[in-house]
């Protein structure tokens, strides 16, 4: 008998069936492709409706151009579009959508009624579509528009529904794509309605900064930064948080390309490199962002629900970012970070912590007098002290508008838990971490020795040699060159030793030991995770200053409050290179609500 399996062509609504898979694997998936569809149809306003998580319904209506019967029944064809002619068209697409897929592909895998009248028409038509089959097909009375309602989604692919998650996980990726899109496109009225009850109504023609605020509040944006960039044939604008904004996962990083929402890794790489002195690790940004490119230098075509990009000049891309966004942070030298960060829990039952740094001298108390701080553009009225520092005092804090300076005075008043160093200023408690706060002088001063191109470089007495672990060597070995720009006397001693015979000036007396052994860790990293010679050189920067400052065990008074004033000059006061808060500051208002004295 011929066993022979026979080849077969797939009926048209079983392959719609497989496609489905591809572009539409949950109710936001969906929910994205509705939307899109508005958008390119023109519609200045937009309403969605979801129930159960999407899995009941999902409806999107527009008042866009909407479509006559005979291109309404053609829509839901496979491959059928009208926003591309041919492959050359692919190049210079500047519409969301371009394959013709998604409605067929949404069709296939539910019960889907699409209402839709061209503005000037008389009547419009009502499409009724279950499991990829029309079911009926007659002329309506509707609104101009198209409305797209998407029931049962996957009733017809049990092994999809199944794989569904629980409504309130739906409900989040909803509300993700939703929010998407509303700051993607400003000047479009949104409304969203979950479970019958209105959750957003986002008026028309706003601005981004106008629609920012209403999706997140007054005080969230306050903590925003605007960015502002071009460079390199590429435009960067929007938003970036400070980092009292981290957060433990990328939700709140939205990123557009040349108007669409997309990801690359190159993106995340080049946002989490640009805050990497700035969040600890495992916390993330808030960054929205619209990067402008020249459509033939990206590649909206890869993915099959088009949520990646691939871009012919990355590195390019990635630098620009960074810049861009270090650029709006260290602009805003002036706020004083606070705040949420919690204090280190001191253990009352255990003996006090003996000091790790003793502050000589102490009593009595006495006032200096603390600089004013250049001012950055925007920072002093969106940005006063007060109003960062700390979910509480957000609320009511009025701020001393237009000066730049966190405090006019301040004045040490002592130590606690053996570290922080406890001052008063004319606007409230500022607790310091003078380890973070030294790594953060430092490394500014390093950094910008390096960038003026004259670090300077002190002689030891006696030459130390140093054996590091095999891969570090190499990394060393690699980067020899470069260690010695940056300050480092350094040569070769057989194997895995080296001989250290200088070392940067400005680190002060630290053990050559240590910082070549840190330094030679931190390259041993950034070799394995690659970039370019600038991010190397600040990771080996960031390594120095750490032993420079682990090796300080003592600080007199009059090097605390030096130490208050160089970080006020710093471009970045907030954090330390590796993230960690300098200071953290408690508003007068804070304590006196906290005392119930209002
Ligand atoms: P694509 O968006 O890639 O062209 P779709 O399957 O999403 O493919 O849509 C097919 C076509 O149906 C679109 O090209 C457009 O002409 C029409 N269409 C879809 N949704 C709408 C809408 N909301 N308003 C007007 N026309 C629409
Ligand atoms: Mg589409």
């Amino acid at each position: 008998m011929d066993s022979e399996p026979q080849i077969r062509i797939l009926p048209d609504h079983v392959a719609n069936k497989i496609a489905a898979g591809e572009v539409v694997d949950r109710p936001a998936s969906v929910l994205k492709e509705l939307i899109e569809n508005a958008l390119d149809a023109g519609a200045t306003h937009i309403s969605v409706e979801v129930s159960a998580g999407g899995k009941k319904a999902v409806i999107v209506s527009d008042n866009g151009h909407g479509m006559s019967r005979d291109n309404a029944l053609l829509s839901i064809e496979r491959h059928a579009t009208s926003k591309i002619r041919d492959a050359d068209d692919l190049e210079r697409v500047n519409t969301l959508g371009f394959r013709g897929e998604a409605l067929a592909a949404i069709a296939a895998v539910s019960r889907m009624t699409l209402t839709t009248r061209r503005t000037n028409a008389l009547s419009g038509t009502e499409i009724v579509i279950v499991g990829g089959t029309i079911q009926d097909a007659r002329e309506v009375g509707c609104p101009p528009g198209t409305t797209v309602a998407v029931r049962n989604l996957f009733f017809n692919v049990p092994a999809r529904r199944k794989f569904l998650r629980s409504e309130q996980t739906e409900d989040a990726h909803l509300r993700q794509i939703f929010t998407t899109y509303a700051i993607s496109h400003p000047r479009i009225g949104f409304r969203l309605i979950v479970d019958r009850k209105e959750v957003q109504r986002l008026p028309a023609d706003a601005t981004l900064q106008e629609r920012l605020i209403t999706l997140l509040g007054a005080e969230v944006f306050r903590c925003l930064k605007p960015v502002e960039h071009s460079g390199g044939g590429i435009s960067i604008t929007g938003f970036a948080g400070l980092p009292d904004l981290g957060r433990a996962d990328r939700s709140e990083q939205y990123v557009f390309v040349n108007g669409r929402p997309a990801s690359a890794s190159v993106l995340s790489f080049a946002i989490s490199e640009a805050y990497r002195t700035l969040l600890l690790k495992g916390r993330y940004a808030t960054v929205y962002l619209f990067i402008d490119v020249d459509p033939a230098a990206v590649d909206v075509n890869v993915h099959p629900a088009k949520k990646e990009v691939r871009f012919r000049r990355a590195n390019e891309v990635r630098d620009q970012v960074i810049a861009a966004l270090r650029k709006t942070l260290e602009v805003s030298s002036v706020a004083i970070p606070n705040a949420n960060l919690e204090l280190p829990t001191v253990n009352t039952l255990s003996a006090p912590p003996t000091p790790t740094l003793q502050i000589e001298g102490l009593p009595p108390p006495r006032t200096f007098s603390y600089p004013r701080l250049p001012m950055g553009p925007v920072a002093p009225q969106s940005l006063p002290p007060q109003n960062v520092s700390g979910s509480a005092s957000v609320a009511g804090a009025s701020a001393p508008a237009g000066t730049g300076s966190p405090w006019s005075w301040c004045r040490v008043l002592g130590q606690v838990g053996g570290l922080f160093v406890v001052m008063e200023t004319e606007d409230g408690l500022v607790l310091m971490d003078p380890h973070a706060a030294h790594e953060r002088v430092l490394y500014e001063k390093y950094m910008n020795e390096r960038q003026t191109g004259k670090v300077v470089s002190q002689g030891l007495l006696t030459p130390e040699t140093v054996e590091l672990l095999p891969r570090q060597a190499e990394r060393v070995r690699e980067n020899l060159a470069l260690l010695r720009e940056m300050g480092f006397g350094l040569s070769e001693f057989g194997r895995d030793t080296f001989l250290v015979d200088a070392m940067p000036a400005c680190l002060g007396a630290v053990s050559p030991r240590d910082l070549l052994i840190e330094a030679a860790a931190e390259l041993d990293q950034a070799g394995v995770r690659g970039g370019s010679e600038r991010l190397v050189e600040e990771r080996v920067a960031q390594a120095a200053c750490k032993a420079a400052v682990k090796a300080r065990d003592r600080l007199r008074i009059e090097e605390i409050e030096q130490l208050v004033v160089d970080l006020s000059r710093t471009a970045m006061p907030y954090t330390c290179p590796h993230g960690r808060p300098t200071v953290i500051f408690m508003g007068y208002e804070e304590l006196h609500r906290k005392f119930g004295r209002t």
